[in-house]
């Protein structure tokens, strides 16, 4: 299958003093237009671009200083933003009127920002459309950014959409860069790195030949430091700190995701036709032991995030990935396939299976199941075709396998790789 697969990168721009006034000009004008596109949709009771269009476009060609092209992403912006405002209030979730800040990102596309390559000693520069005319840039970014810029030059690359970020005086271009891959439909030639989620270990990554911790407690115990600022802030009521405190929270979930996610991929290049086995997230909360509701939010992670990044990170490389249902892959014995809830011994984080005495690290065990899991799901795809010995092989390969080479007696503590 053909898929188009995006990618964000996060350049900034070398000697911000230069073009600050412009850029916090065109920041400032950008979101006076934001807001007014929010007020006109609501007046006139539509997100119709074209309706939009019509209604506001000549107006603000005389009275706003941008660019037209920004006047009509600033509308897309604002009409993506209002409609997912619009779904929220519909599911009775938490929902406002879309608002914009100052300092809020300015979006541009291939009219308003161009990548160009020079002589400079800072090979590639950025031609950005403001309310006073294109400003050229030079990008201070790493080799690896320099070599997607560099293909989309080529023409290998294609440039998405773009934002413009003003962060702690610094000021970055947010490119997305765009791709054609050929993903191919899995079936049971290919190798599944299965991926169990959780707390104790944020996941557990397994594929036939290695096996990956991703252990949670070292950024638990980073993230309730944070919560101990937080606290401590909460009594003097300084909202604004507490806010920030929580931005630092999520950017460092989000950090750790993307360590995580790419770790991972790198795990799946060294297998061959690898497909990433996933866990539907339906359940996580019946599989997850949150804690009591004090500390729940303290101890949640964002699975779903971790999950997006690891899914556009193997599209990018042309690696499929599938869903499961992950319901009793954590008290699923491999071997004999009891699955009696009390084989998982949670406190001491092992499993061992009443009926046949298996025993092995409990996150482990999850990840196991869930590539014993592709292959079933494999074999009811191509249905009576499947031979069952094969099957069978299959089936309790992966986990023999690990407990060879990983006899976890213990809560396998020993083998948290460092990542
Ligand atoms: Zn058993």
């Amino acid at each position: 299958m053909k898929k188009t697969v995006h990618k964000t990168i996060k350049v900034k721009i070398f000697n911000p003093t230069q073009v600050k006034k412009q850029f916090l000009g065109l920041l400032r004008e950008n979101s006076t237009i934001l807001n007014h596109y929010v007020s006109r949709i609501e007046e006139l009771g539509t997100t119709s671009k074209s309706r939009l269009h019509k209604e506001t476009y000549h107006k603000l060609r005389k009275t706003s200083p941008l660019p037209s092209a920004i006047l009509q992403t600033a509308r897309d912006k604002v009409v993506e933003a209002y409609k997912s405002y619009q779904t929220r209030k519909k599911h009775r979730r938490k929902a406002s009127i879309p608002k914009f800040k100052d300092n809020t990102p300015v979006r541009l596309d291939e009219r308003t920002v161009k990548v160009v390559e020079t002589d400079n000693k800072l090979k590639y520069f950025a031609s950005v459309s403001t309310q006073e005319g294109r400003i050229h840039v030079p990008l201070l970014g790493q080799r690896y950014q320099y070599k997607y810029l560099k293909k989309v030059l080529d023409g290998e690359f294609e440039l998405g959409i773009a934002e413009l970020h003003h962060i702690e005086d610094n000021f970055y271009l947010y490119f997305t860069i765009k791709k054609e891959v050929e993903i191919p439909t899995p079936n049971r030639s290919f190798t599944p790195v299965a991926i169990d989620l959780g707390l104790v270990n944020l996941a557990v990554s397994v594929t036939p030949s290695a096996i990956r911790f991703f252990n949670g407690r070292r950024v638990q115990h980073k993230r309730e430091e944070y919560a101990k600022v937080r606290r401590s802030l909460g009594k003097k009521k300084k909202l604004k700190k507490i806010r920030e405190m929580q931005g630092k929270d999520q950017r460092y979930i989000r950090d750790i995701n993307h360590k995580i996610s790419s770790a991972i991929i790198e795990q799946a290049r060294k297998v061959e036709n690898p497909v990433i086995v996933l866990e539907n997230l339906k359940n996580i909360r019946e599989k997850i032991n949150f804690g009591k509701k004090m500390n729940r939010r303290l101890h949640n992670w964002n699975f779903r995030q971790l999950q997006d990044f690891i899914q556009y990170k193997a599209e990018w490389e042309g690696i499929p990935v599938v869903y499961l249902d992950a319901r009793y892959t954590s008290r699923t014995c491999p071997k004999c396939g009891d699955a009696l809830k009390s084989n998982r011994k949670r406190e001491k984080h092992i499993y061992k299976c009443h009926y046949c005495g298996y025993q092995l690290n409990d996150d482990l065990i999850g990840a196991i199941n869930l590539s014993r899991n592709f292959y079933n799901s494999m074999s009811a795809v191509e249905g009576a075709a499947v031979n069952p010995a094969l099957n069978q092989s299959k089936w309790t390969a992966t986990p023999l396998h690990c407990e060879v080479n990983q006899p976890v007696q213990d809560s396998g503590s020993h083998l948290f790789n460092r990542w």
